[in-house]
């Protein structure tokens, strides 16, 4: 049971958290809910090297936070480390006006150093509430009548404002369509392998799909649900303006570069939209079933990671 005291602290972080445009949270088991909410609003623990970080919340039955530098009156960013199970099931946060931002890092996703953000800036606050006005189009969206009776919600994506990179997948499928979050299912995870591989998290690159809503069935999507949901892709890249746009199928080759030229001929080189550079490569969905495009896709990210300045590690 929570102390009124600490109710209040725990509902003010979370007003801080959703107003950075963060509409989920991993779900909180009692120690870390008790760590959270013993500390006074502002505590500050930078973790990491000269990180602008405010909180890392350690998950599980780790020891209680330590005490540091109770005295700073803001973090300028809060992360919270949860197991990745966890945070596949987020629990709703009210939405509200703000500015701190949260990082949610999975624990096993390595160092917190590794990850952070700033105070946003106005051209962030601004993109974020770009982003919070066009997801509420979406979800009022029923263009597609068939789709808008079958769907359980829509799906916009999930990153944040100024992402270098966007990752855009097919539609939602069975799992992104309960959750509301784009490839948290089996494909999801072997996405989220192949960002780990490129020296990214997932918390650092924007991951969207063509179409908002699931076809039933898992489908592929139709010429003519491609160009209704056109305008809410266009959007979100006008908004996003990422360096690059990794396009992940013939679905979303279809969609952004508007050719029905195969994955395998276009794969291999930067293309592009607008001003972003656009990189083809195959569908993790499709990597599960075929094994051996994996290294293919590999050697795409590789070509990502050399472009873009990110030192290229080995597979993992
Ligand atoms: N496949 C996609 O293309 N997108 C998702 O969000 C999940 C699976
Ligand atoms: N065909 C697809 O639909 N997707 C791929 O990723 C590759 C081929």
């Amino acid at each position: 049971m929570l102390t009124p005291e600490a109710s209040a602290a725990l509902s003010q972080w979370l007003e801080q958290w959703s107003r950075c445009g963060i509409s989920s949270l991993p779900k909180l088991n009692e120690s870390s809910l008790a760590a959270l909410t013993s500390m006074p609003t502002g505590t500050s623990i930078p973790v990491g090297i000269s990180m602008p970080v405010g909180i890392s919340m350690p998950a599980g039955d780790s020891p209680p936070l330590p005490r540091k530098n109770a005295e700073v009156s803001a973090p300028e960013a809060v992360v919270v480390r949860q197991p990745a199970a966890d945070l596949a099931k987020p629990i709703p946060v009210p939405s509200v006006e703000g500015a701190i931002p949260v990082v949610l890092v999975s624990q096993e996703a390595g160092p917190a150093s590794t990850v952070g953000w700033g105070r946003p800036s106005e051209n962030e606050m601004m993109r974020l509430e770009s982003l919070s006005q066009l997801r509420t189009e979406v979800q009022k969206c029923r263009l597609c009548s068939e789709l808008a009776c079958t769907r359980k919600q829509t799906v916009f994506g999930i990153g944040p404002p100024t992402p270098r990179i966007v990752f855009m997948g097919e539609a939602p499928g069975a799992d992104e369509d309960q959750m509301g979050e784009p490839f948290v299912g089996k494909a999801g995870q072997l996405l989220n392998k192949i960002i780990a591989a490129t020296q990214l998290q997932r918390e650092e690159v924007f991951i969207l799909n063509s179409l908002k809503c699931r076809p039933p069935g898992n489908r592929t999507p139709t010429d003519e649900e491609i160009e209704s949901c056109r305008p809410f892709f266009e959007k979100q890249l006008a908004i996003l303006q990422p360096e690059y746009v990794v396009c992940l199928g013939s679905v979303a080759v279809r969609a952004l570069l508007k050719t029905t030229e195969s994955v395998g001929r276009l794969r291999g080189k930067f293309h592009r939209y607008k001003e972003a550079k656009v990189l083809v490569t195959y569908h993790p969905a499709y990597l599960l079933r075929n094994e051996s495009a994996k290294r293919l896709t590999w050697e795409d990210m590789q070509l990502l990671m050399k472009d873009a300045g990110i030192r290229v590690a080995g597979p993992k």
